[in-house]
């Protein structure tokens, strides 16, 4: 069955997610209080909705709790952001994903306890100041349709953990080829191989799926 996703806030942040949700073939349920974004995300999603998503009986209503995963990505208004989140969480969505605009939000965020925290701005400055520090975007050789090779700096949630217990192929649908170590190459590594925060990974994959890591 269908992955279905909802996204809560439709910025340029929320815009995009749903849009490449959608786009990677998922099923999308979107909502903004806004009207015009809710009209220019609709013919890309499956459902979308004109809601104010801090309203408890708007938010059951729309079916977004029912989502296996829902991205809440409201930011300059805090407040919103925890009031829906919470009532994500009392409608017992599994997975809860959330925009943070500053450390603080992310703290109460984390706090709450929800699978996952981001923080655009600086998680995009951080990879862009890495890939500098590394020679530029590491490079891409297009394969087939999406599928290319990448060299790639592993995101910190792989950090320190074994491919093994990754499982990136099966979940992801992303072969690591080899491991970069400083001057040394750790080629067609083996299960029991560990992701250290130094590395640059040689991967196979799909753009969209390696996007999601
Ligand atoms: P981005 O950085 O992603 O472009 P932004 O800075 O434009 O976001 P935010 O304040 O983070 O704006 O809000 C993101 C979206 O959330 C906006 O489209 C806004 O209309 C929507 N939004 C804000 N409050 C609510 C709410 N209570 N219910 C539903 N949508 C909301």
């Amino acid at each position: 069955m269908k992955k279905v996703f909802g996204v809560v806030g439709l910025g340029r942040f929320g815009f995009n997610v749903a849009k490449t949700l959608a786009e990677g073939g998922a099923e999308v349920i979107a909502c903004d209080i806004d009207e015009e974004k809710v009209r220019q995300i609709a013919e890309i999603v499956h459902k979308a909705f004109i809601l104010d998503a801090t309203e408890e009986k708007a938010l059951k209503e729309s079916g977004i709790a029912n989502a296996d995963t829902v991205v809440v990505s409201i930011g300059e208004n805090i407040e919103a952001s925890l009031l829906v989140v919470v009532q994500l969480m009392e409608l017992g969505v599994k997975e809860i994903v959330a925009k943070a605009v500053n450390p603080l939000h992310g703290r109460v965020l984390e706090r709450l306890g929800i699978s996952r925290v981001i923080h655009p701005e600086r998680d995009m400055a951080i990879r862009l100041a890495h890939s500098l520090l590394v020679g530029g975007f590491i490079e891409e050789i297009p394969i087939a349709d999406n599928y290319s090779i990448f060299e790639m700096l592993p995101p910190e949630k792989l950090h320190n953990k074994s491919l093994k217990e990754l499982d990136l192929r099966r979940k992801n649908d992303i072969t690591v080829l080899a491991i970069k170590r400083g001057e040394r190459f750790v080629v067609n590594p083996s299960g029991d191989e560990k992701i250290l925060p130094k590395d640059i990974l040689v991967v196979l994959g799909n753009r969209e799926k390696i996007g999601f890591l």
